[in-house]
């Protein structure tokens, strides 16, 4: 019988969640639903020099907000809590005790100017010493000192890390679901510390140990947690686990949009995008980083952007509901190549989303944006608005922009619309235009764009003489949807006082 599909999203609460985490718990959440399995959310705090307040609960929301839900974990609980690791001290002691009685780990007592020393000098290969089998017992632990002197200094309270014991020149072989089977030197690997201290274990081993006992199936997370990978198998060897083992999955690296290398958490504000879900405030610079959410994105735009950043579904479709997602989703389709994250393509799925939302919907995400701008404005008028603009909008923060003339006449005019078609003649032409629509008793777009052509039939002018100015005093600028539907929804009125002041206010 196969294990039953148990996958934990494990973040360290060091900061603000960055898109390649949030792709990290996407994925981990689309094979657990895919696979009728459990998606946990386990917060790893265990390095407390890291931690950064707020941070646990900027995860939390991120997820929310990006309908990414976990059936155990932080906040909810379940049947492995607590899902914190600061709160599982005592796990992981009992853990490292028994890896040192069976001498695959040490006590190390040495002194942060004794390590620097030893790094400091180089070994037969001209790399600089590591903490392994070679040197080991030219340190200060356990295996180097006698039973004597070790209790002598645990007697004298000196402070002591514990060190794994890693063989020296065997072949570690990581199975990666994506990478196939990585084989890695153990010669290359160091004696790393596994407990602290401070009395806390470090990640490798809080890590592995949860993931045992939390019978996680599937270790699905970033590429960067390769290289950690083989120290984590040798560790399910050391505590008797190995046919426990979970799979491994190490996802490829985000890219920046252009060129190789990591997308950073700076990049976001070098190069104009958010590269957080979520608005972040650092808590002790003040500093700010923008969010997807307040940058006008809707989250199923921007969870299948993220879904295709690193998966492909083998075919042409690019519009995924989460639904449709869970049932695609699958790791064997997850790329090994870092995948190039592209800014415009985001802008080009919200607007997909925006476009393919009820326009009711719509208008209500609207209307918050107008709010920000303090606008209120009729429902009815909106949703009308909604309908013709909803087109030209790629982020939702765009509609106060994009759409503001619907809501407050103009108070400037675009000047290079000015030069070009603003004539002598305008203000006149523009009084017949405003006698003409007074004229109108149904001012709908069809009634309106028939006596305007009409209008300029008679007096041999083409479109192009008229309408720009026009638009103009409507619009104060050339931009926007059809004219007359403008004009239209405007009304009658609207629309000539809105000429008369152009006329008054335009003096060439
Ligand atoms: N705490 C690690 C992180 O912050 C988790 C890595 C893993 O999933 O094993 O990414």
């Amino acid at each position: 019988m196969t294990k039953p599909v148990r996958v934990r999203f494990a973040p360290s609460p060091t900061g603000p969640l960055h898109i390649g985490g949030v792709r990290t718990a996407l994925y981990n959440y689309l094979f657990s639903k895919k696979n009728n399995g459990t998606f946990i959310l386990r917060i790893e705090d265990t390095d407390q020099t890291r931690f950064v307040p707020g941070s646990e609960e900027y995860i939390i929301k991120s997820l929310q907000w990006c309908g990414i839900k976990y059936d155990e974990g932080v906040g909810i609980g379940g049947p492995y809590a607590p899902y914190r690791q600061s709160e599982r001290k005592v796990i992981y002691k009992e853990f490292t005790d028994k890896l040192v009685e069976n001498a695959y780990a040490y006590l190390a007592f040495d002194t942060p100017e004794e390590l620097d020393e030893m790094r400091k000098k180089k070994g037969t290969d001209g790399q600089p010493l590591q903490y392994n089998a070679v040197t080991r017992l030219q340190m200060k632990n356990s295996l180097s000192l006698n039973s004597d002197e070790v209790n002598k200094l645990l007697k004298n309270q000196v402070p002591y890390v514990i060190r794994i014991k890693v063989p020296e020149n065997i072949i570690i072989t990581v199975d990666d679901i994506i990478r196939g089977k990585v084989d890695v030197n153990s010669s290359t690997l160091d004696d790393k510390v596994i407990f602290k201290s401070d009395g806390l274990p470090t990640y490798h081993l809080a890590n592995v140990v949860d993931d045992f006992l939390m019978k996680i199936s599937h270790v699905i997370r970033g590429e960067e947690w390769l290289p950690s990978a083989p120290l984590h198998v040798l560790l399910y060897k050391y505590l008797g686990w190995e046919n426990e083992m979970p799979a491994f999955a190490h996802l490829p690296l985000l890219l920046k949009p252009e060129g190789n290398g990591k997308l950073s958490k700076r990049d976001g504000d070098k190069l104009g995008f958010p590269v957080f879900p979520l608005e972040w405030t650092d808590p002790v610079s003040g500093e700010k980083y923008a969010g997807y959410r307040e940058s006008g994105y809707l989250p199923q735009a921007f969870v299948n952007m993220l879904a295709l950043l690193g998966w492909n579904p083998g075919t042409e479709q690019e519009i995924f509901s989460m639904q449709q997602l869970i049932e695609s989703f699958s790791l064997e389709r997850v790329n090994k190549a870092g995948a190039r994250f592209s800014p415009e393509k985001t802008k080009w799925f919200n607007h997909q989303y925006i476009n393919m939302l009820e326009v009711e919907q719509l208008s209500d995400l609207f209307e918050n944006e107008l709010k920000k701008e303090n606008i209120k404005t009729d429902r009815d008028y909106l949703v009308k608005v909604t309908a013709l603009v909803r087109e030209r909008i790629n982020l939702l923060t765009d509609f106060a922009t994009e759409a503001i003339y619907f809501f407050k006449a103009p108070e400037t005019y675009d000047t290079k619309v000015i030069k070009e078609k603003w004539k002598e003649n305008s203000p006149d032409l523009l009084q017949e235009l405003m006698d003409l629509l007074n004229g109108i008793s149904d001012f709908n777009e069809q009634n309106i764009e028939f006596e305007v052509k009409e209008f300029l039939v008679k007096k041999g002018m083409s479109l192009g003489q008229v309408l720009p100015v026009f638009r103009l005093c409507l619009v104060g600028s050339n931009k926007g949807p059809s004219l007359f539907q403008i004009s239209s929804l405007l009304g009658k009125e609207e629309t000539i006082r809105r000429i008369n002041k152009a006329v008054n206010t335009i003096k060439k």
